[in-house]
């Protein structure tokens, strides 16, 4: 796997307006009044604008190419599309953004007028992710999307008219009211759809969202009761690894599923830690710091920075980014993490040329002893999570900080939200 340094940029752009707050939902978006759109992308602007000196203020590279762009939030097409194509001119202003990069856009089914994607299209969107989450229309307005299963169709047609073919659907495992037949018509629909990814993500209950509070606290409200069990959302899970599998489908990643070479390049930074500039409502940037050409790599620092979750206090700049520097231990248990994520895994000669025998030498043990539980298979190279061990993920990951002496989980952030674990970027 390929790692820092990396002299090429992936920008993220978050939007966080949405037209209706869906119960699953923890990110950092919400309905806000339309009259705060302009003022969210001036604040936008002034950030890709001061990013550089932001950057050598702080002391990090901030590569001027830029290969890959994610625009998610939140509904991105909720903006006018003039402050749309402001944005993308915007950016095109600021970096050398490559003749081939990847822009994606998550879009909510139903959400995206005619003029906006004439937008979208013209300044070379080439991705669009839509957040379908069920095509049971039950389940989908239960869980408070505004969308049938019509309106996706819909606008499948309609992207791959404006000549976008490129295209992800969100599913969700574990929304109240799902069984395991309700689960095959999505995944039918979904291989009907002809879509070249899929993610699917296994219902995250924490006190972020409002069904995750019911779940854990009581209350009929978001129907929590209709919440499939632990089990029965890892065998959806689990049917819908093979069922993509048997379609060309692959897994490449414990969320995420591609035909060949159709996995999204903006989010595999994230896994292959590579750099990426985060701007707007709670995003993330990570950046490697300056170093001079004769400094070794291996004692080399990366920055992580975080903007704060309240439109506000980022509207009105009354909260500066969150950074911390992360050692080079910490991106070695990074590494792991977010290795072991991919299913190309985590090879130890490349660990090792990066960070030295020392620091990967009990991280080690802890692989083989994972292996020996069945949940890491290794073929003396390379260490992948089995089966098993996707299901279990976040505790094959708190393996690694107890091996390392961390004794609080660390969650490289993901920007634009992201499954327990981290990195996984949504679609709204
Ligand atoms: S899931 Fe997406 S569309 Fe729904 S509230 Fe959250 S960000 Fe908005």
């Amino acid at each position: 796997m390929r790692v820092v340094p990396d002299d090429v940029l992936g920008i993220y752009v978050s939007v966080p307006f949405c037209r209706s707050k869906c119960t699953y939902c923890n990110f950092a978006s919400g309905v806000y009044p339309a009259g705060e759109h302009a003022r969210y992308v001036d604040r936008l602007a002034a950030d890709l604008d001061g990013a550089p000196r932001w950057a050598a203020l702080i002391g990090v590279d901030l590569p001027a190419r830029v290969d890959t762009i994610y625009f998610g939030g939140g509904t991105p097409t909720l903006l006018e599309p003039p402050l749309l194509a402001r944005l993308l001119a915007s950016i095109r202003n600021h970096f050398k953004v490559d003749s081939d990069v990847e822009i994606t856009v998550e879009c909510a089914p139903g959400q995206l007028p005619d003029e906006a994607l004439g937008v979208l299209a013209a300044a070379g969107v080439n991705r669009v992710s839509l957040g379908v989450q069920s095509f049971v229309d039950r389940e989908a307005r239960g869980s408070g999307r505004l969308h049938d299963r019509a309106a996706v169709e819909q606008d499948l047609r309609r992207l791959r008219g404006a000549g976008i073919a490129n295209m992800n659907v969100d599913l969700i495992a574990g929304l109240a009211g799902q069984t395991p037949d309700s689960w095959e018509s999505s995944l039918d629909a979904l291989l009907a759809s002809g879509v070249n990814h899929a993610s699917v993500y296994m219902l995250e209950v924490d006190e972020y969202s409002r069904l995750g509070r019911e779940l854990l606290s009581g209350g009929a409200r978001y129907r929590a009761a209709l919440v499939p069990t632990e089990d029965a959302i890892a065998e959806m899970y689990t049917r819908a690894v093979e069922r993509l599998a048997g379609a060309g489908i692959s897994q490449y990643e414990i969320s995420n599923f591609s035909r060949p070479g159709c996995e999204s390049r903006h989010n595999l930074r994230y896994w292959q830690r590579r750099p990426y500039l985060g701007i707007g409502l709670d995003a993330s940037s990570m950046l490697s710091a300056r170093r001079e050409a004769d400094e070794p790599v291996a004692d080399k620092y990366v920055l992580r920075s975080s903007t704060t979750s309240d439109l506000r206090a980022y509207l009105d700049e009354t909260e500066a980014p969150e950074t911390s520097w992360l050692s080079p231990a910490r991106q070695h248990e990074e590494a792991w993490f977010l290795g072991l994520r991919l299913n190309t895994g985590v090879n130890i000669e490349e660990l090792e040329g990066e960070f030295g025998c020392a620091l990967v030498e009990p991280a080690l043990e802890t692989a083989h002893r994972l292996a020996g539980m069945g949940l890491l298979e290794t073929d003396g190279g390379t260490f992948r999570l089995t089966a098993q061990g996707r299901l279990l993920s976040n505790e094959v990951f708190q393996e690694f900080l107890a091996a390392s002496g961390e004794d609080r989980i660390v969650v490289a952030l993901a920007n634009g939200g992201s499954d327990e674990a981290g990195l996984v970027p949504h679609s709204a």
